[in-house]
């Protein structure tokens, strides 16, 4: 692979790669040698090169079938590729450039060559990955055997990007997109996978319009991991294209007002005021609330339980729970459940929250999820929210008569809430009071409803 600058001092390029243009550089790798030296080196065009000298023998250590041993590895640009990357280039692919640092953030014109590269779906998913972030791309197709043409064209081509772009950034798309197109990553995919793609992708990788398909690749369609990173990337503003489209719907309509940060701090400050320290949020979701409970240490046990095994594997993710400390860990639970079947793991709490959930129950099931509630978990006190369905017409973009979630069964008005939760609350020996959600117009009131239930004194379990 080679790099090249244009630019007017050129030879800048050698601070920047942290890597002197007098010298040639070779770094051991576990599976070979890398080695960089400039091929020019004037004030109008430095070249530097990277050759990666794959060990054949190295690779097979380990090998089981014929792919290990007869394989392009030593050959065409592949994850080892990437690995030399990270290794020989890691500081100014970090940002850093102890030298010269005003000339991080400085776009220069590069011109970068990857001599043998297979693109995986052909060289059209060249241009896909790479014009997006402002490159000219050019694939020159090579022949298999140059001695013998007949034989036709090769997998492979010769990969030329152009564009003026910084060098740290320049770094990061390659090393996110070379182990894109190459379909035998070599290394083991693990979590931390995600944090780097997270690293080298801020800033561009949200945006990207085949942010999927990069996902997707680079973490060797590792479903959990692929949920874990497509949920970060959200996390960071970008809307869902996972094929979670309702959710997106329903934060869009509501976004505005960030609705839901209101109620989550609502419903945390009230089982706070509540003196519950042992909280279970059923239907938990992607764990915003869990999140929020986590953040006071008032909160002593804190559990997580939702139907979705996929909202749960995010919740996880987002709440980092794989690394948190030994005592943040031992404060909270994730556990897979529903809210339609009697649970023992549901006992014993002081403070129960059903947040935008009841809606997503037919109406018929409804019954059942009182009795687990009210009846067998019976927490000291308990907080639902719900829409109010009177709001919906101020809401811009949802017609006249739609719910807000196409998954929603219902979306109740505030007196059909409250006659409902009346009725719960007498049968099960509780008292309720009622809140807004969110602004409140004087004649449809807040979007959202909230009531905290309260064990009446002699109603204990
Ligand atoms: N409380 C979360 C999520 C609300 S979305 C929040 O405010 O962000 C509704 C959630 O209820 C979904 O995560 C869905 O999986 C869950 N859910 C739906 N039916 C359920 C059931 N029968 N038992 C438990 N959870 C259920």
């Amino acid at each position: 692979m080679t790099i090249t600058s244009t630019a007017q001092q050129a030879t800048d390029l050698g601070y920047l790669l942290h890597k002197n243009p007098a010298n040639l550089h070779t770094l051991e790798l576990p599976f070979g040698k890398a080695h960089v030296f400039y091929s020019c080196a004037t004030s109008e065009r430095t070249t530097a090169c990277l050759v990666v000298d794959v060990n054949p023998v190295e690779l097979v250590r380990g090998a089981r079938q014929l792919e290990d041993y007869v394989n392009d590895r030593p050959y065409a640009a592949s994850s080892y590729l990437t690995v030399a990357l990270g290794r020989v280039f890691g500081t100014a692919l970090a940002g850093n450039c102890a030298k010269r640092p005003e000339l991080v953030g400085t776009r220069l014109p590069l011109e970068i060559t990857v001599e043998v590269v297979r693109s995986r779906g052909g060289p059209d998913v060249l241009k896909r990955l790479f014009e997006p972030l402002g490159y000219v791309v050019a694939a020159t197709g090579l022949t298999l055997d140059e001695q013998f043409p007949d034989w036709g064209e090769s997998p492979y081509c010769r990969l030329q990007l152009r564009a003026s772009v910084t060098v740290h950034d320049a770094l990061s798309h390659l090393y996110v997109l070379l182990p894109v197109l190459d379909g035998q990553k070599h290394y083991y995919i693990a979590g931390a996978e995600v944090d780097k793609l997270m690293r080298h992708g801020e800033g561009w990788l949200q945006g990207h319009p085949e942010r999927r398909l990069i996902v997707q690749r680079y973490l060797k369609r590792r479903a959990s991991l692929v949920d874990e990173a497509f949920a970060r990337l959200q996390d960071d503003g970008v809307e869902d294209d996972s094929g979670e489209q309702p959710a997106a719907v329903e934060r869009e309509l509501e976004r505005p007002m960030t609705l839901h940060t209101q109620r989550i701090s609502l419903v945390a400050a009230r089982l706070r005021e509540l003196g519950a320290a042992s909280v279970v949020d059923l239907g938990c979701g992607e764990g915003r609330l869990l999140r929020r409970l986590l953040a006071d240490r008032g909160f002593v046990r804190i559990v997580g339980m939702d139907v979705s095994h996929r909202a749960l594997e995010v919740a996880s993710s987002r709440l980092r729970l794989n690394r948190m400390a030994e005592r943040e860990r031992k404060r909270i639970l994730l556990i897979q459940g529903s809210l339609l079947y009697r649970d023992r793991r549901l006992s014993g709490f002081d403070g129960a929250a059903l947040v935008e959930v009841i809606e997503h129950l037919d109406p018929p099931r409804l019954a059942a999820m009182e009795r687990v509630v009210f009846d067998f978990a019976r927490p000291r006190h308990v907080v639902v929210t719900t829409p109010n369905r009177e709001y919906n017409v101020l809401f811009a973009g949802l017609a006249e008569g739609r719910l807000r979630h196409p998954d929603h069964r219902f979306e109740w008005t505030r007196a059909e809430f409250a006659a409902w939760a009346r009725a719960v609350a007498g049968r099960f020996g509780y008292q309720v009071s009622f809140e807004d959600v969110g602004p409140a117009d004087e004649q449809h009131g807040a979007p959202s409803r909230m009531a905290v239930f309260s064990l009446s004194s002699g109603g204990a379990a």
